[in-house]
């Protein structure tokens, strides 16, 4: 790898500075004939690629993708590592997927060996799909997380991980104890948080596999690293919130559970959250918390339809993800696309440079990471994505019709997948790079 020089990559770039919802036209950067200076692996500058090729010296590297399209490396909050395996499997809703497909799955991460092999495979589908940065649960086993963090530490992707935490409602052997999900979780802390770039997350699987000793445990570890993430999933289905109001009968509502372990703040990540009540929302707000919106899993398991237009007027700041294996695909611009009909169903819109906006800067401000990715901010972290606008025939076709930006870029959120990622680049290095499709 190559950082020590600096090279230029010319194509149509977009990044945004804040949210296209409220600062319209001043919330991005588009240039057309855009230059991305890249050096030491961060970036440099961007601009007009005349005038930042003309003030460069004539030595430098250019990479040309011309009628590509650049934007920063997509971000995906909420992912399970382990369900590779599991992802389109057939006719259950929550309760009963896990206990059919899922925990059957995650009984084979005891063996590391097979833990590293899905998780070489499982980051390469994420570079294959543009996506750098993902918040991802590895199982209850702690050499699940090691066999995770050593294959992300290879390919230099910023990542968060954490050990499931589960003692309870849950096969035996997929059962750790309060005490050892302790030791585990901080061994890794002390291990993985902030080694290169990589990031820990405290991760109790959902208030139904934790009992209370085991949730003590999980305030204990983010009260004594203060800096490290949190992340559950909530409110995901009406079987879970009824099982977790009986097991909780004290609780006001199910994230009054995880409240009552001060589980909540800026860098706690709630998955799904379609079913929460307006003292939920208030207290999502209040603690700086944020959802996880996970349209293909919410659609594929029969959950609900989230609705982010409400999150927005109850000002609870929220992100977007694949949730695989519940999820259907690991491509964001699926998960984009997925994410536009349900904000229909809803009788809303996302709009594409809403959505755009959420796949990167919105998704690393809530994962507090802004100053280092989401955007071609001077000095971030140089991760991006490379989208070709003749990945297909269709996609072909329907640009060349395309007048206007928003128009390109919704057509590449609706048809586009993993062939529309010619390259993805991790700190300024080539990540993946595309087969030629024809
Ligand atoms: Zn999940």
């Amino acid at each position: 790898m190559n950082t020590q020089s600096t090279t230029v990559y010319r194509a149509a770039i977009l990044n945004f500075l804040s949210d296209p919802d409220i600062d319209g036209e001043s919330a991005y950067q588009f240039f057309q004939d855009g230059a991305l200076v890249i050096e030491h692996g961060k970036v440099k500058e961007l601009g007009e690629a005349s005038l930042v090729l003309a003030s460069l010296a004539t030595d430098v590297s250019i990479v040309n993708y011309q009628d590509h399209l650049i934007i920063p490396g997509l971000i995906d909050t909420h992912i399970h590592y382990p369900q590779v395996e599991v992802i389109a499997s057939y006719g259950e809703q929550l309760m009963d997927w896990l206990n059919n497909y899922t925990f059957p799955a995650e009984g084979q991460f005891e063996d590391k060996a097979y833990a590293s092999n899905i998780a070489n495979f499982f980051l390469d589908e994420l570079l294959k799909c543009g996506t750098t940065t993902a918040m991802v649960f590895g199982t209850v086993h702690k050499q699940s997380v090691e066999a995770f963090f050593e294959a992300s530490e290879k390919r230099n992707t910023r990542m968060i991980c954490g050990k499931v935490m589960m003692d309870r409602n849950a096969p035996e052997f997929l059962c750790d104890t309060p005490e050892s999900s302790y030791d585990d979780s901080k061994q890794l802390i002390e291990t993985w948080h902030n080694n290169g770039r990589q990031l820990y997350a405290v991760t109790p699987r959902f208030a139904i596999t934790s009992t209370h000793q085991q949730l003590q445990k999980a305030e204990q570890l983010l009260s004594e690293y203060p800096d490290v993430y949190m992340q559950t999933h909530i409110s995901e289905n009406k079987d879970e919130m009824a099982f977790v109001s009986e097991l909780f009968p004290q609780a006001k509502d199910y994230l009054d559970v995880y409240d009552q372990y001060n589980l909540l703040g800026k860098r706690s990540v709630f998955a799904h959250g379609i079913h929460l009540n307006n003292r939920e929302h208030q207290r999502l707000r209040e603690t700086e918390s944020s959802v996880s919106f996970c349209p293909t899993s919410n659609l594929f398991l029969g959950s609900g339809l989230l609705d982010i237009k409400k999150l927005e007027q109850q000002q609870v700041s929220y992100s977007v993800a694949t949730d695989v294996g519940g999820g259907t695909s690991f491509s964001m611009l699926q998960t984009l696309s997925e994410a536009y009909k349900v904000t229909q169903l809803n009788n809303n819109k996302l709009s594409p440079l809403k959505s755009l906006y959420l796949a990167t800067l919105g998704n690393a401000k809530t994962l507090q990471l802004d100053d280092k990715i989401g955007s071609f901010k001077k000095g971030n972290e140089a991760d991006f994505v490379v989208l070709d606008f003749n990945s297909t025939s269709i996609m072909s076709l329907k640009q060349k019709k395309c007048k206007t930006l928003a128009e390109k870029l919704f057509a590449m959120i609706i048809l586009g997948d993993d062939r529309a990622v010619k390259a993805t680049y991790v700190e300024g290095h080539c990540a993946h790079q595309r087969d030629a499709i024809r």
